[in-house]
């Protein structure tokens, strides 16, 4: 007698296969090396073995359960222009500031050697594109953001910030991480501790993380430019520029399936463009494979707590696209 065959008649089969493409993607982006590949032979015996209820031979989808590398596991709703990294804008709203000339190798500290293992990208990449090879896992992530924190340190591009700073500010958290919060630069706190994110803005910022039921170890936290300006005003588009090296290499080594850049001087550092938070919130960009979120400063949240709103639709966008809510 034919023993009868399971059914699954819970949760809709395609939408599994989706989130086991997501985690798959996930464990290679943050560096598991090594995935097995669908066996079209033993996919077939399990698909007969446990018939899928509606479906009576069930496929696996070969193009999100082998997704190779990390691509996204869904499409950013904005299309990226060629060889634009960080702007994935619609062809009018281009932005028009000047690409910097590429970094082909590690940064330097002054008289000293680069930090171990810096291969950096480079800024004519593709949006989309993945970053360059493959992910290091996380004992080596947390090797080489510590050689890179200490080159940091000894950094002294910017004549006046380097000599206005008690401590460079490099960036904590996690090293595998889904997410990355973004920042313009320290302030006082910030400054004074080596930590970023510590003063009022980053209470906020704390809350928000929170609010997406993270804990600030979970995620990443980093600033546009490592050392606190004076009198907290924004950052030079020198000094930008200068720290440019320093979270393009942070980036390639995290490689997070989701930057949120928090203000302006984050997302127009990251993204190349002139475009105001207002025009570039709301939807995804792109940094090489990294989706790219655009939200207002938690400083700004403070000043105007009305704009806290948006500031939550745009994180549960994001939550949304990962899964998570
Ligand atoms: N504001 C930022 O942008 N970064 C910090 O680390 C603190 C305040």
């Amino acid at each position: 007698m034919e023993q009868e065959k399971p059914t699954i008649d819970g949760p809709d089969p395609a939408a599994t296969l989706a989130q086991a493409a997501g985690l798959a993607e996930h464990l290679q982006r943050i560096g598991v090396q090594w995935l097995p590949t669908p066996d079209a032979e033993s996919t077939q015996a399990l698909a007969t073995q446990f018939r899928v209820a509606g479906q009576d031979t069930p496929q696996p989808q070969p193009e999100a359960a082998s997704r190779p590398t990390s691509a996204p596991a869904t499409p950013v709703t904005a299309q990226p222009a060629a060889a634009q990294p960080a702007a994935a804008q619609p062809a009018a709203a281009q932005p028009a500031a000047a690409q910097p000339a590429a970094p082909a190798t590690a940064p330097s500290p002054p008289g000293g050697s680069p930090a171990p293992g810096f291969a950096l990208q480079s800024d004519s990449a593709a949006a989309n594109e993945p970053y360059a090879g493959p992910p290091l896992a996380a004992d080596a992530r947390a090797a080489q953001l510590a050689a890179f924190a200490e080159t940091v340190a000894a950094c002294t591009r910017c004549e006046i910030l380097s000599k206005c700073r008690t401590k460079t500010v490099f960036g904590e958290g996690n090293v595998t991480p889904r997410i990355v919060f973004f920042g313009e630069g320290p302030g006082r706190e910030e400054d004074l501790s080596g930590r970023p994110f510590v003063g009022k803005a980053g209470q906020l910022l704390t809350k928000m993380i929170g609010a997406c039921k993270f804990a600030r170890e979970d995620v990443y936290i980093m600033n546009t430019v490592k050392c606190r300006p004076p009198n907290n005003r924004n950052p030079e588009p020198t000094e930008i520029e200068n720290c440019r090296e320093y979270f393009q290499a942070q980036f390639q080594i995290l490689r997070p399936e989701y930057i949120v850049c928090l203000g302006l001087v984050s997302a127009q550092a990251l993204l190349q463009t002139k475009l105001s938070v207002g025009r570039l919130r709301g939807k995804f960009h792109s940094y090489f494979d990294s989706k790219v979120l655009v939200t207002y400063h938690p400083s700004y949240l403070l000043r105007n707590p009305a704009a806290k709103k948006a500031a939550w639709e745009d994180l549960q966008l994001m939550l949304r696209d990962a899964g998570l809510m």
